[in-house]
């Protein structure tokens, strides 16, 4: 989501003939798009304005701005706390970067824009269209802002505010302008893609989904991120009916334990979330199934532990991004006793790792063989000599090949499997 915000902040800047340039040092205008998810990161913004605010003494002339989840956060703190600062920017004032850019060019500073808006006083799930980077084969489509959820433990509906859907007319618009500029696979995102619905038309998730696979020139579907609570009926059957959609689906668990799920106020059981994976494989045999763990929740003993990891080997998940638990100001859990001492969250989350190490590597064992259709990206990071680009399962797959293979969709058999990634040769029709 950050991405698709920093895309949309180039864009729109783009329009003033504003552009990007490849080092700090040769910047006039520094953004800095922030995430306040966990404590780290939060840490992280904070030494990226040091290092800016030297860059500023040194150049004189330079605008710092910093826009996200932090700046919604913190808001006139960070000017306070770093006059260097010259624009703040919240989560959903995004959409006016370029006006602020030109207020504070024209003297005008700090300025700082944190307020939320809500449906009724605009339309803020329009964003209208914004120039993308050309010669791109993907692209991120954001469909619906914010959170209602409140899991103890996430800070986001705080900083995102509450849920907003865009007009499907808006994001039908914006997919069909990058289908035009070269786009074939789109992500839809939001922190929960399920409960989006049309403001204007009530179409639920499974329609838009069905609405953009109709699109000509669209060859894949992905979507990030779906709350177990909310998946569908009608949504598991999108898998079986929409060739298009992907065979991936990012289903965070967060935790084995119905006891800490029930306090982390997610609105399932562990039973409920195996139910619907099993659903969902039994419409879509060779879906990959990926998902967000959190250890060390307050009050997390070894018991709970342990069914956490006893539901990854039950799922036996492709992929899993694991955290250890990262009190957030603000939130219901901030007020539970923290009884995991940092080593042991670290103990744990390495266990955690360790396990799921050995289910993605047995995960990439079982593509061996395969033909894969690969949308080859661009050329890969470690081998310049090899192409790089994705699985329908979302893998990373590598392969000898040119760099006109880039940009299309090449038929690869794997034949080796790594810890993050798979080899293959291309398949000459
Ligand atoms: N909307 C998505 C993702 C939100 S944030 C969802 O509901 O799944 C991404 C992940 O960060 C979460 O899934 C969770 O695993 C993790 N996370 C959120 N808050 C956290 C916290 N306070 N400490 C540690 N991890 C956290
Ligand atoms: Fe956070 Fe829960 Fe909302 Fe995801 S669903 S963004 S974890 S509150």
């Amino acid at each position: 989501m950050n991405v698709y915000d920093t895309e949309r902040m180039t864009g729109l800047l783009s329009l003033d003939g504003i552009r990007a340039v490849d080092s700090p040092d040769d910047a006039d205008i520094i953004i800095i798009n922030t995430c306040s998810v966990r404590e780290k990161p939060e840490e992280k913004t904070y030494s990226e304005i040091g290092r800016y605010r030297r860059l500023k003494k040194k150049k004189g002339n330079l605008i710092i701005g910093v826009a996200g989840c932090v700046a919604q956060q913190r808001g006139e703190e960070i000017v306070r706390r770093f006059p260097c600062v010259d624009i703040v920017l919240g989560t959903q004032n995004v959409g006016k970067i370029s006006e602020l850019v030109s207020e504070v060019a024209s003297g005008k500073k700090p300025v700082v824009k944190t307020e939320f808006y809500d449906n009724s006083n605009i339309n803020i799930g329009s964003f209208g269209p914004f120039p993308r980077n050309p010669n791109r084969y993907t692209a991120f489509v954001t469909i619906i802002q914010g959170c209602n959820n409140f899991c103890s433990y996430c800070i986001v509906p705080y900083v995102r505010g509450r849920e907003i859907s865009r007009t499907s007319s808006d994001i039908m618009d914006e997919v069909r302008s990058l289908v035009d500029s070269g786009v074939f696979e789109i992500t839809l995102l939001g922190q929960n893609v399920n409960s989006y619905r049309d403001p204007k038309g009530g179409q639920k998730f499974p329609e838009l989904l069905r609405m953009i696979s109709d699109i000509d020139g669209i060859y894949r579907i992905r979507f990030v991120t779906s709350h177990p609570k909310d998946m569908s009926d009608e949504l598991i059957s999108c898998f079986k009916d929409i060739e298009k959609l992907s065979s991936h689906i990012h289903l965070p668990v967060q935790s084995g334990s119905n006891r800490i799920l029930k306090l982390m106020n997610r609105g399932y059981k562990v039973e409920d979330y195996i139910d619907k994976v099993e659903r969902l494989k039994l419409v879509r045999a060779d879906l990959a199934v990926t998902t967000d763990i959190i250890v060390g929740f307050p009050s997390e003993d070894a018991s709970d532990f342990e069914e956490t990891l006893s539901v990854m080997e039950r799922v036996e998940f492709d992929n899993a991004f694991s955290f250890k638990y990262s009190e957030r100001p603000g939130t219901a859990a901030a007020r539970f006793e923290d009884g995991v001492t940092l080593r042991e969250k670290s103990r744990r989350l390495e266990v955690l790792q360790d396990l799921q190490g050995r289910l993605t590597m047995k995960s990439n064992l079982k593509n061996i063989d395969s033909i894969y259709d690969v949308l080859a990206t661009g050329p890969s990071i470690k081998n310049p000599k090899e192409i790089t680009g994705r699985s329908d399962q979302n893998k990373i797959v590598n392969f000898k090949g040119t760099e006109d293979a880039i940009g299309s969709v090449v038929p690869v058999k794997i034949k080796r499997a790594l810890n993050n990634s798979l080899w293959g040769e291309v398949i000459r029709p």
